[in-house]
């Protein structure tokens, strides 16, 4: 089968969160199973083009019609860790991709509308006819749109789209000025109630209903968040339209690439260990404290890696780190947010805390100093207000770090609480609170302590059951390819 996915983000060259994570692992296991994949994604100037190998101008002569005219484009191609990626470069004043970060400007909806018209106008230039297209996320949206409208006439009428929504919070809420930049035109269909209508303002579009009209599966990324997003406000005004279309609508857990997130090989990491032999765990520990300048001493290290989004409980995160100080344990956290607001109250929380040896705060990105932290730590929380599948904690759970975390969404799906799930206990694999509030995480936290401190026998065994689960790219590959399949032959 011919594969393309195109988004925003692909690890480990343009990431910020497990988006990229999710692109780059899905195209790879695709790729294992002998599928023909390729990603196509914009030309960031903020790439991590070190992870690029044999960058060079695949088409050159790309006119993307953009309002009444065309804009001029190079498509690039190189490898990311294997996997065949084109990037889009845009040559016109707007600068869309050349701004410093990834997100987070004024003109989003028309910067990744003219990404997703410049995806389809170069799969339609270049001859290709991919059997599937998939899409991710508001900023991809629009394709499965303009295919049906725009390209099925000119010859891609078998290409099937299968777009996947990894957070239903961002649904690319736009103006119609939109449908005269992508010539989609026609504004009285398009806002009609059952195509693109925004739910909460009729004056608006919205990409993500967009997809789910037009595409011919749509599925988000675990079970149970595909439950919350029919079934609570957690689709975000979306659940009816998720109610109308249930029949090609689910949700299939998110995988780890067990290659970039391998404690055996992890080069970034201080000394290599296994499920059978957590010894090299110590050795990570203390490269972790020396890293992070915290005291040598014989406390544990619980830790939080993410983006600092109200979506993530940061007010939780926060007690988190002062439950674990008072409670005897050291506290590291890696994080950053796109808003002011949050990030200098991580700066205050750092420089109020600067002169204590059991925190640290590291405001920014870094992919490596993440893998550290996942080794080296002890407990691993993650306090999420909603969480459409999460990634951190099955990537603590590979390296032997016990996740603490709030039972909602893919949490729920990946962590069974050590004294209270309903799994045989050689099953329980961490600790889960309901509530979030600050008596619900402290409980979960001392109950975590209390388990490290009192019975490292069990402890040990909870770490290695952890180890043990198998939460690669698998079994996720093997539903996505099933749906593959049912919307090719349909
Ligand atoms: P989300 O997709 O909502 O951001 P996930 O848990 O699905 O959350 O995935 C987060 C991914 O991004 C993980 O791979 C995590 O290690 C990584 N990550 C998030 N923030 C940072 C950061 N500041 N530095 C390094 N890696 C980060």
């Amino acid at each position: 089968m011919h594969v393309v996915m195109v988004a925003s983000e692909c690890a480990p060259v343009a990431k910020v969160g497990g988006l990229g994570d999710v692109i780059y692992g899905l195209s790879r296991e695709m790729a294992i199973r002998g599928n023909s994949v390729e990603v196509i994604l914009p030309k960031y100037d903020c790439m991590r083009y070190d992870h690029i190998w044999g960058l060079s101008v695949s088409y050159d002569d790309l006119w993307v019609p953009w309002y009444g005219g065309s804009i001029h484009c190079t498509v690039w191609s190189g490898f990311v860790h294997g996997q065949l990626c084109f990037f889009i470069d845009p040559h016109s004043s707007d600068q869309f991709f050349n701004r410093g970060s990834y997100y987070g400007f004024f003109d989003e909806a028309k910067r990744y509308a003219f990404f997703s018209r410049a995806a389809l106008e170069f799969m339609y230039r270049s001859g290709k006819r991919p059997d599937i297209i998939h899409t991710h996320d508001w900023q991809t949206a629009l394709i499965p749109v303009m295919l049906c409208e725009l390209y099925a006439g000119l010859g891609m009428q078998n290409c099937r789209v299968v777009h996947t929504i990894h957070n239903f919070k961002h649904q690319g809420v736009a103006s119609g000025e939109i449908l005269a930049a992508t010539n989609l035109h026609r504004p009285d269909f398009y806002f009609a109630e059952d195509r693109m209508r925004d739910p909460f303002n009729p004056f608006a579009l919205n990409f993500t209903h967009g997809a789910m009209v037009y595409s011919n599966f749509v599925t988000t990324v675990s079970p149970k968040h595909a439950w919350e997003a029919r079934h609570t406000d957690q689709g975000y005004g979306l659940g009816h339209v998720l109610h109308r279309y249930q029949d090609k609508f689910g949700g299939i857990l998110n995988g780890l690439d067990y290659q970039m997130w391998n404690p055996e090989l992890d080069p970034h990491i201080a000394h290599h260990f296994t499920a059978g032999d957590l010894t090299g765990k110590a050795g990570n520990k203390k490269a972790l404290r020396h890293r992070l300048m915290l005291q040598d001493n014989d406390k544990p290290i619980i830790s939080y890696v993410g983006r600092l989004d109200t979506q993530k409980g940061v007010h939780l995160i926060r007690h988190a780190l002062f439950t674990a100080i008072w409670n005897g344990a050291q506290f590291a956290l890696l994080g950053s947010s796109p808003e002011y607001g949050i990030n200098d109250d991580f700066w205050h929380l750092k420089h109020f805390l600067n002169d204590n040896p059991d925190c640290h705060l590291e405001i920014g990105f870094n992919e490596e100093l993440a893998h550290l932290i996942y080794a080296g730590s002890d407990m691993f929380v993650v306090p999420s207000l909603f969480e459409p599948c999460g990634l951190t904690q099955m990537i603590s759970l590979r390296y032997g770090t016990v996740p603490i975390v709030r039972a909602v969404g893919g949490l729920v799906d990946t962590v069974f609480d050590w004294d209270y799930s309903p799994l045989p206990r050689e099953q329980r694999n961490g600790f889960t609170f309901d509530h979030p509030d600050f008596a619900g995480i402290e409980s979960a936290m001392r109950r975590a302590l209390g388990l490290w401190g009192g019975r490292p026998d069990l402890w040990q065994q909870l770490r290695v059951t952890g180890m043990q689960y198998d939460y690669s790219w698998n079994q996720p590959g093997q539903h996505y390819l099933q749906i593959y399949e049912f919307v090719r032959h349909k």
